[in-house]
């Protein structure tokens, strides 16, 4: 058969070096060279995957978890680890089972995946314009030229970063097969803070603290570390919680600052602190128990003067400061734009598509495979994990 694949991104090359065993494959890329997006994941390193069973990788699977299961379960992340190491590529394990080169470059899986495709005929600084069906057979046009296949593959990819190719073409394709698109939003992306702080406290870390929101009503909490921009939150529990609130009507965002410690434990603790500083500043204290640039902030929300000495701080302030420690709001302002996105959100509805083979369930002989599917992950290597599965499902269903 002549398949084409629209996307030379990771789903895209990871399946066309499959399908190339057994047929002719050309792979269409808008870019000068294939894998762009890939080039930049990981910061530059690559996270390729998650060093986790299937369970884990459901778990971390924000959309489409049910979709996946085939997938996930046809190609696994020990699959891609597989694949990669027997394409030459040595893999190291991180924190959280984060699987990355050894060599720290993005840039030897992008070598590893198109050698893979070293039997698929690649068209570079070629963009698709449209795709037609004409009885059994597929018209694909690009600018100056019309090409006839037997399959299309769409592996588009979102339209986050679309520096990198993925400007959300996939999904006008599939409208013109019929295809309903499940609004495009960006996911693991800044969260917009409306507390006006936010700019004075611009590139504070912090860490082991616990992200909780209220979701429409639905409580969310998340642990870890995450970072103060100029007007948002950042880092990975905020870019991960990001991926829980788009679409919500009402979201309502706080902090707490000592997770690992109940009301009463943190009161104990206060109690100490205060008693072993009693005619210091209040500012002292706070120091000792959050970063110092948020010490005005904390001083400002309880109406104590951070100047006040210990000794005269009143039982209600010591208890306003313990439910300001676990309670520390932040006013959300929706997210940041749909381009700076680590993935898109949204994408063509997994009911039209068949999970099993990737193929559209309103027109035969065409696929859908990458982060084009409304699927999104959480960080950690699943969102790769999900174009190689995808990407695998579709071809060994083509073989
Ligand atoms: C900054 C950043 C860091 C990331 N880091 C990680 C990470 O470490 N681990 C992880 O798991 N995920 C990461 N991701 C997400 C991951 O990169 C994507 O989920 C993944 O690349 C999706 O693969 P894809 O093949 O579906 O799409 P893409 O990789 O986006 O590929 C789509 C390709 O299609 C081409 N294309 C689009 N339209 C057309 C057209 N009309 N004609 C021809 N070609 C076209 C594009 O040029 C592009 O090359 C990151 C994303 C970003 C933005």
């Amino acid at each position: 058969m002549n398949i084409a694949i629209i996307g030379g991104g990771a789903a895209g090359l990871m399946a066309g070096g499959f399908l190339s065993e057994s047929h002719e494959v050309t792979i269409f890329d808008s870019n000068e060279k294939c894998g762009k997006k890939l080039y930049i994941t990981g910061k530059g390193r690559c996270n390729v995957t998650n060093n986790c069973d299937i369970k884990g990788y459901l778990e971390n699977v924000v959309s489409g978890e049910k979709f996946m299961m085939s997938a996930i379960n046809r190609f696994t992340p020990q699959d891609t680890m597989n694949f990669f190491e027997e394409k030459g590529v040595a893999l190291k394990t991180e924190r959280g089972g984060r699987v990355f080169p050894v060599s720290d470059k993005s840039s030897d899986i992008i070598k590893a995946l198109t050698h893979h495709c070293k039997h698929c005929k690649i068209k570079l600084n070629e963009k698709i314009e449209e795709i037609k069906k004409d009885g059994e057979l597929f018209k694909v046009f690009s600018k100056n030229k019309v090409y006839n296949f037997d399959r299309v593959i769409i592996a588009t990819g979102g339209k986050s970063y679309p520096a990198t190719g993925s400007m959300g073409d996939g999904y006008k394709f599939a409208e013109k097969f019929g295809h309903k698109i499940i609004k495009p939003r960006g996911a693991l992306i800044p969260i917009k803070i409306k507390d006006k702080f936010c700019s004075d406290v611009e590139g504070l870390p912090l860490k082991n603290v616990t992200l909780k929101a209220v979701l429409d009503g639905k409580g969310k909490q998340l642990f870890g570390e995450m970072l103060f921009t100029y007007d948002a939150i950042s880092g990975p529990i905020a870019l991960s919680m990001s991926s829980y609130c788009g679409g919500m009507n009402k979201v309502e965002l706080s902090l707490d600052f000592k997770p690992a410690l109940s009301e009463g434990q943190l009161e104990a603790r206060l109690l100490r602190d205060f008693n072993s500083n009693l005619n210091r500043n209040f500012s002292y204290v706070l120091k000792g128990l959050i970063p110092h640039r948020l010490v005005s902030e904390f001083a400002r929300r309880l109406k104590v003067s951070e100047e006040k000495k210990v000794n005269s701080i009143t039982k209600e302030e010591r208890q306003a400061l313990i439910k300001l420690l676990k309670n520390f709001t932040l006013e959300y302002n929706g997210l940041y734009p749909i381009e700076s996105g680590i993935v898109t959100s949204g994408g063509v509805d997994l009911k039209e598509v068949n999970p099993k083979s990737m193929e559209s369930k309103l027109a035969a002989g065409l696929y859908f495979i990458g982060e084009v599917l409304d699927v999104d992950c959480l960080t950690g290597g699943y969102n790769l994990q999900t174009a190689f599965s995808t990407a695998y499902s579709c071809a060994t269903n083509l073989i």
